[in-house]
């Protein structure tokens, strides 16, 4: 068509639109392997898409809406998971901030274990764990293991590894809630400021409980990155039954502005 109406240009892009789809169906013909259709006693398996009933309930009295994406994890590391939500959210009230910032709870292919997400606003929330580590039971637990024994993450007890990088997300939660009580028009480009005044006072809770307090040694490597991540770090530390001294100033801290009795 574009030949006889001489469109140069036209015809031009006709033509390496044809060589893209000629190379597409080479590559797609090449690499498949058509055997797999015919197997014989072929069985369906039942793929589960969705989280478990159970589960989305604990998720839902933390205040926490789930996404379908968390039928990917498996179901009972999910369930312990969204037991230390449910508990971490009753003992710091944070059903109600939970639910007022939409907070959604889902399962990304990240490479980092978890991350909690909010707009520049910071009126609305995501938490996640990405599939890579919480595919199963084995393997995020593995990971938290050589994370604590090479001082990557904070000391924790054994048996709670498997919670470890969610009760962390957690504490970023907590610190925004913090933030948003004392600046309810409060944006994310002054939240790192408050962070650092936060990391301040609980540096100086630990100073005077303990004078040979020794900042470097007391804070994991990934607490070092930044203030955000000081007091995920510390919070996740003083939750999972081995509190050092930042943990046990955590406590302080959180004591001293009410949140804790
Ligand atoms: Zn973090």
């Amino acid at each position: 068509m574009f030949k006889a109406n001489k469109d140069e240009e036209a015809l031009y892009k006709c033509n390496v639109k044809v060589v893209e789809w000629q190379n597409r169906l080479n590559e797609f013909t090449s690499k498949r392997d058509f055997s797999r259709e015919y197997v014989s006693n072929y069985k369906q398996v039942h793929i589960n898409t969705k989280p478990t009933k159970n589960n989305i309930t604990i998720l839902k009295e933390a205040g926490i809406l789930v996404d379908d994406s968390l039928g990917k994890m498996n179901q009972s590391l999910l369930k312990r998971n969204a037991n230390q939500l449910k508990r971490l959210s009753q003992k710091y009230d944070m059903k109600e901030f939970f639910e007022s910032n939409n907070t959604v709870y889902n399962c990304t292919n990240a490479n980092y274990i978890g991350a909690v997400g909010y707009d520049e606003s910071m009126t609305t929330m995501s938490i996640n764990s990405s599939i890579k580590y919480f595919k199963d039971v084995d393997t995020i637990i593995d990971v938290q293991k050589k994370s604590i024994e090479s001082k990557w993450s904070m000391p924790c007890k054994q048996e709670n590894y498997d919670i470890y990088a969610m009760t962390h997300e957690f504490g970023h939660t907590l610190e925004i809630k913090l933030y948003k009580t004392r600046y309810p028009l409060g944006t994310n480009d002054k939240y790192i400021e408050f962070c650092r005044e936060v990391k301040s006072d609980i540096i100086e809770i630990a100073k005077n409980r303990y004078p040979k307090f020794d900042y470097e040694s007391s804070l994991s490597t990934y607490g070092h990155r930044n203030a955000k991540e000081f007091f995920a770090e510390v919070f996740a530390n003083m939750e999972l039954g081995t509190p050092n001294e930042l943990g046990d100033a955590m406590n302080e801290y959180l004591k001293k502005i009410g949140v804790l009795k």
